[in-house]
């Protein structure tokens, strides 16, 4: 269903951004791969089979860019036509607790989170409106709820709920749907620094007592773009093995 739709997915050269597009291009989906990273962009390229490549279209994209935006989705369109998706995934952490946190650290977590998504609505949502439909799945985190040494990231994720439901009011109306999916502690490039000591805490906080995997949280980034969830807007998606204590 829904095949031959263009989805736009960012911060995919690495974790689960990679994940979300690998299962969008074996959903046969043409998907516009985009990262800051172009090595890990080419090394991406290279794992995948060229059946699948037929469907890739590989863009440097820095999400706190608006001309890179507008870029992005110019290349899409030429080659795939109207963008249906999108999902706002890319993202950092710079880790300090309040006092030794400097304004910096603050600023650039807000800007590639929080002001990113909102570029990249506002740069997508003119094609789908053009094409009818949409559906937007914007990366937040448990961490929304607050995090030790994470108060730049928390607020960021926070803010992309609100960011989500205000887009959901606005669009609904030309068939655009606004969703989020709220990850878990899951097995990535970003968690990885993690010492194991400090993800055995974690484990015992969690339901299902081990980490998730970035394809576990693909699979529901694919569920909300798909028609298959065409009844859910402006919802946020826990994908976190059973996080109670939240
Ligand atoms: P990774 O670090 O593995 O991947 C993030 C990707 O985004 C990297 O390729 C990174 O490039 C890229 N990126 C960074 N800054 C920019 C930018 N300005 N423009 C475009 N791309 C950029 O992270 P994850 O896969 O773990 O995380 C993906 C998303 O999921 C993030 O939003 C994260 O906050 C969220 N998340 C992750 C959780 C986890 O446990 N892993 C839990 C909850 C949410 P580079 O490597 O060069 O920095």
């Amino acid at each position: 269903m829904n095949a031959e739709a263009p989805v736009i997915v960012t911060g995919a050269g690495s974790g689960i951004g990679r994940a979300i597009a690998r299962r969008l291009l074996a959903d046969a989906r043409p998907v516009i791969i985009t990262d800051i990273n172009e090595h890990a962009l080419g090394e991406f390229r290279g794992s995948l089979a060229s059946e699948v490549l037929d469907r890739a279209e590989f863009c440097r994209l820095d999400v706190t860019n608006a001309a890179d935006w507008e870029g992005v989705v110019e290349r899409g369109r030429a080659r795939f036509g109207e963008i249906t998706g999108l999902v706002n995934n890319a993202g950092i952490t710079r880790d300090a607790s309040m006092l030794r946190m400097d304004a910096e650290a603050f600023d650039v977590v807000i800007a590639t989170h929080v002001r990113a998504s909102w570029l990249g609505c506002k740069a997508v949502i003119p094609s789908m409106r053009a094409g009818g439909r949409g559906s937007i799945v914007n990366i937040s985190s448990s961490g929304r709820h607050g995090v030790f040494g994470q108060t730049n990231y928390s607020a960021a994720k926070a803010a992309i709920v609100g960011l989500t439901k205000s887009v959901a009011l606005e669009q609904a109306r030309y068939g655009i749907r606004s969703n989020a999916v709220a990850p878990g502690a899951i097995e990535t490039p970003m968690t990885n620094q993690v010492p194991e000591r400090v993800k055995a805490t974690w484990k015992e906080t969690i339901l299902l007592g081990r980490l998730g995997q970035p394809e576990e949280i693909a699979a529901a980034a694919a569920f909300l773009l798909s028609e298959e969830s065409s009844y859910i807007n402006a919802h946020v998606l826990d994908v976190n093995g059973g996080e109670l204590h939240l």
